[in-house]
């Protein structure tokens, strides 16, 4: 058994175990990397990368049906799917060699491949043939597809996000197990794609929207060509020739049946804990065996260990990774002078057509008590209409005590630029009149926003703002 004492060891080299050991080279620290698996990192093999190259895919194919309403005709469409993944596989494998070429300009002496699991408090056993004492440990390893028990005998034959970009053409037939972003993305895109896809999820919602009003315009204006199944429950899946055969009960407790080519099973993501052995740790685990976390330190409690990334279950978003993982990498090699961190603005983006977003607060997390909320819909906004994607509700959130404005929740065209100035917008605490005196082209997306700020503005019975007034020049000029 090899033996060695390090400052501290970073499991996983992922993108969060990546910035987390970036952080521990800046500090000058003795440090190790640990990976089990392979590199390449989850977002760029099975994760923003591929889901986005299949989405581009659809985006083109809707872009050529949507020509005809301007008068462009180009003919029967026909789609490649084979080569849809071929290109989806070719581009994701430039970015997954860009991943592990950044993890291989890593001293190898920083480096090693091995499956790791505590033996002691801060003491981890590699595979069978070393042990590491550290100082501190970065817990940076991710997490998996979950898949339903009632999947148990067909396991073998279903898809999740880790192997669904392996299909070599786009199936006849799909059913998408859960309308959360995973499923929502993925499915809508193989539908758009040419697929016949049926959406089926216990929840009620779709998405991670949380407002009424914009999850039931949504789900209306969904249903026009997507089949959501919503508020079922799972009652048997069996192997049907190449495919699976589904029953599901509906709300009504109707029994319902379908055979799918292929079932897409993006029922959530698990923390990959199993097999760490944390019960070796000390810390105190709750029932899903996690130990209470501080998101601002990603520290443990007082021990020196530190959650960052999917693992930690608060954001599973690839710049929230990276940043605790860098908030990680700083405390382990400052321990026990932990630095807590002021986190970013909430920012949440689903490639959906049209997308969904969620910029700062969700109306869920408000305090609706305090909170003024106004709404503006993309149907007869002036640029929508011009490219023909006049779809969408957008409502924005202020609290009435200062007219800070708060968050928002979107659903329509392109609204992964609006959510992002959004958020900057919440993160700098703007007031609704100070976002009005921002400068509006014309004919733009963000005019439909300022009309919803106007319309938070009146219902604060704030001033809403004259034009230049902050910038000392006439309107003439
Ligand atoms: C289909 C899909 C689409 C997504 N799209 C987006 C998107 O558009 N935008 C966005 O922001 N986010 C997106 N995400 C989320 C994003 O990919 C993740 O937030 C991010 O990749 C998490 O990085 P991580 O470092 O926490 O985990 P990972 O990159 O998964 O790294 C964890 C590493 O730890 C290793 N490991 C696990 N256990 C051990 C062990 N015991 N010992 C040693 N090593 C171990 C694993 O092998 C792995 O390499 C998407 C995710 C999926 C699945």
């Amino acid at each position: 058994m090899q033996k060695r004492s390090v400052d501290a060891v970073v499991i996983g080299a992922g993108s969060a175990g990546l910035n987390a050991a970036a952080e521990l080279e800046k500090a000058g620290a003795d440090w190790l990397l640990v990976e089990a698996a392979q590199y390449g990192t989850t977002c760029a093999r099975v994760g923003c990368m591929p889901s986005k190259l299949l989405v581009a895919a659809a985006d083109a194919a809707d872009a050529v049906e949507r020509a005809q309403t301007f008068g462009i005709r180009v003919g029967d469409i026909q789609i490649d799917g084979q080569a849809v993944f071929d290109r989806v596989r070719r581009e994701r494998d430039r970015f997954v060699a860009g991943a592990i070429a950044d993890t291989e300009r890593l001293p190898e002496a920083r480096r090693r491949m091995g499956s790791a699991r505590f033996v002691g408090p801060t003491t981890l056993r590699i595979g069978d043939d070393a042990e590491i004492d550290a100082k501190a440990v970065v817990i940076a390893t991710g997490s998996s597809p979950v898949v339903p028990p009632i999947f148990d005998a067909v396991q073998a034959s279903v898809r999740t996000s880790d192997d669904i970009f392996e299909l070599s053409d786009v199936p006849a037939s799909l059913a998408v197990i859960g309308t959360g972003i995973v499923g929502l993305e993925l499915g809508q895109a193989l539908g758009r794609l040419g697929a016949d896809v049926t959406f089926l999820d216990r929840s009620t919602s779709v998405g991670p929207l949380t407002d009424p009003e914009v999850q039931r315009y949504l789900q209306t204006e969904l249903r026009r060509t997507l089949n959501l199944e919503l508020g079922v429950t799972l009652v048997s899946a069996e192997r049907a020739g190449a495919g699976l055969r589904l029953a599901w009960k509906n709300p009504e407790g109707e029994e319902r049946r379908g055979e799918f080519e292929q079932v897409l099973v993006a029922a959530g993501r698990k923390p990959n804990l199993a097999g760490l052995g944390l019960e070796r740790t000390g810390l105190a685990l709750d029932a899903r065996g996690m130990p209470a976390w501080d998101p601002q330190t990603t520290q443990c409690g007082d021990a020196p260990i530190f959650l960052a990334g999917d693992v930690n279950g608060h954001a599973p978003l690839l710049h929230e990774a990276m940043d605790e993982g860098r908030i990680a990498g700083e405390n382990a090699a400052r321990y026990p002078d932990t630095m807590r961190h002021v986190r970013r603005a909430p920012l949440a983006i689903v490639f959906s057509e049209p997308q969904m977003a969620i910029a700062g607060q969700s109306y869920a997390s408000l305090d609706r008590g305090r909170t003024e909320i106004a709404e503006v819909s993309f149907e007869h906004q002036g640029r929508a209409r011009v490219i023909a994607r006049n779809v969408g509700l957008v409502r924005l959130y202020a609290t009435r005590d200062d007219c800070i404005f708060r968050g928002a929740e979107l659903f329509g065209p392109d609204v992964e630029h609006l959510a992002h100035l959004l958020s900057w917008s919440v993160q700098q605490r703007m007031t609704v009149q100070r976002l009005l005196r921002m400068p509006y082209y014309h004919p733009v997306l963000e005019e439909g926003l300022r009309t919803g700020l106007r319309r938070l503005a009146r219902q604060l019975k704030v001033e809403r703002g004259r034009p230049c007034e902050d910038f000392g020049v006439s309107p003439g000029m």
